[in-house]
């Protein structure tokens, strides 16, 4: 893997978060010109997508990329507002690219998941994880991931809500961001979100913690984490202190810095499975920080399986001095 992957992929996610901010400061009137509560994040997913698209074409050309968004819909109703919309927020960082250039760059991410594991080397991108937090103005986060043989490589996390000032609430959005970066063996690292050039800052999960105050932060839905079975665990493990929510991938982050020990996410029914794109930047960000992830079993989450983490349930993002005391309670627990 060259270095000319992470600074693209580092410059890349910086632009997906200044366009998604852009979007965000123009919610009310994007709500008001499209007469829909969700548009703007609609807005917002596409948008940097086709950022993202766009910056690895320019570096590498052809590329293999499994997205959350694809631009059918788009397609389906050229000229329309939302399509117009997009194209206007990525000229914000991608000034005269066309309206067709920026559909297709959307479609980089369109790539099919059977054929992507069949060449065993492809980007995977959440364009904004956490579409709720980003809607009430709490934590999203852009998530960009390289996974080659199976494994994830490299990984970029930009949380444009998250700050370096720990101190301040997750619902209090930052105005400058943190982008997270990781590479397997490599560590991982920090910087100002709106400055992708800016020295990055090691970071390292918390040590000498005792488990009497372990932290634990979980999603901010309810039906995306079983709350409830948080507090069980967290009372089962005689831990103090009322778990932190907040909402996408930031919560890896937060673990990979030492601000939490642990980021529980416990499955809500049988039927869900994880998306790729939901974990991979943040476990490798987590893991090089030196957390343990695996899901709720204690098994690896495996990303050989195309779009979904098939062979997994849930996740445990843990620190080492932690993660087995709560894979046995999970296990103690478990209805
Ligand atoms: P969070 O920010 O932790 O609430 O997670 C947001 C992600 O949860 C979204 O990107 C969805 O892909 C994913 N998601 C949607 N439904 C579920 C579910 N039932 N269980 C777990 N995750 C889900
Ligand atoms: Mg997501």
């Amino acid at each position: 893997m060259s270095s000319l992957e992470l600074a693209t992929a580092r410059h890349a996610v910086a632009d997906a978060c200044a366009v998604t901010r852009t979007v965000q400061q123009r919610l009310g009137a994007l709500q008001a010109l499209t007469k829909d509560d969700r548009s703007p994040v609609t807005v917002a997913d596409y948008a940097a997508q086709a950022v993202i698209g766009l910056r690895l074409g320019a570096a590498f050309g052809s590329f293999a990329m499994i997205g959350e968004e694809s631009a059918a819909a788009l397609r389906a109703q050229a000229g329309g507002e939302l399509a117009r919309a997009v194209a206007d927020a990525v000229r914000t960082v991608c000034p005269g690219v066309s309206d067709a250039a920026v559909l297709d760059a959307i479609d980089c991410g369109d790539h099919d998941p059977a054929q992507a594991t069949a060449i065993r080397r492809y980007w995977t991108l959440d364009p904004v994880d956490g579409t709720k937090g980003f809607l009430r103005g709490g934590q999203y986060a852009v998530s960009l991931a390289l996974i080659e043989d199976g494994t994830v490589t490299l990984g970029v996390l930009g949380c444009p809500n998250l700050g370096a000032d720990e101190t301040r609430a997750f619902d209090d959005p930052d105005p400058v961001g943190t982008l997270f970066h990781a590479q397997r063996g490599g560590g991982a690292w920090c910087g100002p979100a709106n400055d992708p050039a800016a020295p990055a800052t090691r970071i390292a999960i918390g040590t000498g913690r005792v488990l009497r105050d372990m932290r634990v932060c979980e999603s901010v839905e309810s039906g995306h984490s079983r709350h409830d079975f948080t507090s069980r665990i967290v009372a089962h493990l005689e831990a103090r202190g009322m778990p932190a929510r907040l909402d996408s991938q930031a919560k890896y982050a937060v673990v990979a810095r030492g601000q939490a020990d642990a980021y529980l996410r416990l499955p809500t029914s049988y039927g869900y499975v994880e998306k790729i794109w939901d974990h991979a930047a943040g476990k490798i960000v987590a893991e090089e920080a030196g957390a343990i992830v695996t899901d709720i079993e204690g098994k690896p989450l495996d990303f050989a399986h195309g779009a979904t983490l098939t062979q997994n349930r849930g996740v445990v993002c843990a620190t080492p001095a932690f993660h087995a005391a709560i894979i046995a309670a999970i296990d103690a627990l478990m209805p």
